[in-house]
């Protein structure tokens, strides 16, 4: 308890623990965290109508090739984070992404199973954190962290190439020195240094009650094929394996432009483990014969990643984000930064910058991902007792491919492992998932199947036919992308192109508007339980346009309600066109 003389004192240093005009920022690390929270914030100090300072520092040069540029990733971008980047209007351009990604193959060593989108739209994209792998030649694609880098200068961002070398305290203020002698004062230090970097030992002391995340080792390498062999071989699919192989928990083969991208993720990667799963005739089947016996990896890394969440990651002024606070448990790294990063930016531009604002409106985030880490550990170990059990991995194996047969079924077995695989839904709603009667019982038949007749599935290559860099769905001229009286429980973002709003009056087309690149319509589908008021169609050669779905925007709107707050403006904007039409 504070004495009564000593609460004018601390109500004095809590009015000081806000932003205001002119305060100054450093965000360390402009890897996804740091990018993010600058954006977010940027984004929130300009509709508030206050003038911020941010200056980003950090150490790599993301156009170099290999580890002096890469942030050691899978380069998966989720679908619900493709979609949310979308809504936020960040839409990842073509020449990032190194291919969009629209199936999945399942490999078990009892056999294997295409998985396709039910929508049959690239809303995966994989591509690169840096330049490319060591010695990389001809990748003329830029890479997720330098777009990032030129998305948050054009923000207003201050972009600074610098290594930070210490971090120290005045009178409360936090102090940034660089490695060139550069010495600033902050009202607000936001730490996105991940965990691969030493500079986590700044926050010793600094953060009294901070103690990092535990991490184990993980492996990374990029197959150099050609981008022919590549197209052939992988298409738009990513192979994804569960294999007996003990502490293995989950691998992945990543098409990208001309290369492959290796991932294994589990307890203690090392090189024994990496060579029993070359090995196994599951991953030799996925290149073409004896590639992999007679190439080795262009470039290969065993970057850690978290198997928990940090302790007390905040203090008055210092707030640490990304993956040196928390991040979703082997998948989505990149969308857990965004969620947390988005959660700091607000905690300090809304509430404010103490201790205390930083408990109350931040850490519910980091908590909601932490306990959702728990139940994934739970779904991990579930799933380690199936790669035991060859009955259970027919059973699987069968009734994906049943699934994936039947066009029109609901898809539970499929929908679970996509959003397994992906990461685009929390773990309590996949684990909800298998609580489901329907499931149980399509499970129990497919594996008595399975045992009968001694039989999984066998899975397809269907999923190799449409191999494109981009994301979304390609519609030609004229073609429609939603009718007049319709029901829809989707609305979309244009991400390339034209389209144009069509109404049917007496039978006759009336154009209302034409939407280009960055718009997006269909949203009051996402209101009201009614039937599409317009037609909206293709204008000219080709538009390529993404579709949001209702669940994954309402699931983040709950999370984060200011992503309600574009689309309420982006309304009122077309309300005030139309009120404009009428006074005509
Ligand atoms: C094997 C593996 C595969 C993965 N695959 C995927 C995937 O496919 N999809 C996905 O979403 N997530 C994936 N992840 C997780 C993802 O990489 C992380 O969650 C994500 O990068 C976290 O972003 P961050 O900004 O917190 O940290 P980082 O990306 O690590 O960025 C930190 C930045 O801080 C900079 N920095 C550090 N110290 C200093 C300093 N002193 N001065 C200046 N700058 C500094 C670094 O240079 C770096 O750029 C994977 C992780 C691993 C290990």
């Amino acid at each position: 308890m504070l004495k009564t003389n000593e609460r004018p004192a601390r109500d004095k240093k809590l009015s000081q623990l806000k932003l205001d005009n002119g305060s100054k920022i450093a965000v360390i690390g402009g890897g996804p965290a740091g990018s993010f929270f600058s954006y977010s914030a940027l984004d929130l100090a300009e509709r508030l109508g206050i003038d911020i300072e941010i200056d980003v520092y950090e150490r790599k040069d993301f156009s170099r090739c290999g580890p002096a540029g890469c942030n050691h990733c899978g380069g998966i971008i989720s679908e619900s984070l493709v979609q949310i980047l979308s809504t936020e209007g960040i839409n990842i351009p073509s020449h990032v992404v190194q291919r969009g990604i629209d199936s999945y193959v399942l490999h078990m060593d009892t056999g294997r199973a295409g998985i396709d989108t039910p929508l049959q739209e690239k809303r995966i994209a994989s591509m690169y954190r840096g330049g490319g792998p060591l010695g990389a030649k001809g990748i003329t694609r830029g890479g997720f962290d330098a777009y990032l880098e030129k998305l948050i200068q054009d923000k207003g961002a201050n972009l600074i190439k610098e290594r930070v070398v210490q971090i120290s305290l005045d009178d409360g203020y936090p102090i940034v020195k660089t490695k060139s002698g550069l010495k600033k004062k902050y009202e607000l230090i936001a730490g996105a240094i991940g965990i691969n970097a030493p500079s986590l030992q700044f926050f010793d002391g600094l953060v009294p009650e901070f103690r990092p995340p535990d991490v184990t080792r993980t492996f990374i390498c990029e197959f150099s094929l050609g981008r022919d062999l590549v197209k052939k071989h992988f298409g738009g699919s990513m192979h994804v394996f569960l294999l007996n192989l003990p502490r293995l928990e989950f691998a992945a083969l990543i098409p990208k432009d001309e290369y492959v991208s290796l991932v294994l993720l589990g307890e203690g990667i090392d090189k024994e483990l990496v060579r029993s799963f070359l090995n196994t005739p599951e991953v030799k089947g996925c290149f073409p014969p004896g590639w992999i016996e007679s190439n080795t990896p262009a470039c290969k890394c065993f970057p850690k990643i978290n198997t928990n969440a940090a302790i007390q990651p905040f203090s008055d002024r210092i707030v640490l984000i990304g993956d040196c606070s928390v991040t979703k448990l082997y998948k989505n790294g990149i969308g857990s930064a965004f969620s947390v990063a988005k959660a700091a930016a607000t905690t300090a531009l809304l509430h404010g910058i103490s201790a205390d604002d930083f408990e109350k409106h931040f850490m519910p985030v980091l908590k909601g991902i932490n306990f959702d880490n728990n139940i994934g550990k739970i779904l991990f170990a579930f799933t380690r007792q199936i790669q035991k059990r060859d009955f259970l991995k027919q059973g699987i194996l069968r009734m994906v491919s049943k699934e994936q047969h039947k066009p029109g079924k609901r898809r539970y077995m499929s929908m679970i492992l996509w959003d397994t695989f992906t990461g685009s839904a929390p773990y309590k709603e996949i684990v909800m998932r298998t609580l489901n009667p329907i499931f149980i019982f399509n499970l129990i038949r497919g594996i008595v199947a399975a045992v009968l007749f001694k039989k999984g599935g066998n899975g397809s290559k269907s999923d190799l036919k449409n191999a494109t860099e981009s994301l979304g769905r390609i519609y030609m001229d004229g073609e429609v992308i939603v009718r007049q009286g319709e029901f829809g429980d989707c609305f979309y973002v244009i991400q390339e192109g034209k389209v144009e709003v069509l109404h049917d009056e007496n039978g006759k087309d009336v154009r209302l508007a034409v939407l280009s690149e960055g718009d997006f319509f269909g949203e009051m589908a996402l209101f009201e339980r009614e039937v599409r008021s317009c037609t909206v169609s293709a204008l000219g050669g080709g538009s390529r346009v993404l579709t949001i779905d209702k669940k994954t925007l309402l699931r983040r709107i709950q999370e984060d309600p200011s992503l309600a707050f574009r689309l309420l403006e982006k309304m009122s904007s077309r309300i005030r066109t139309m009120n404009e039409q009428l006074k005509l």
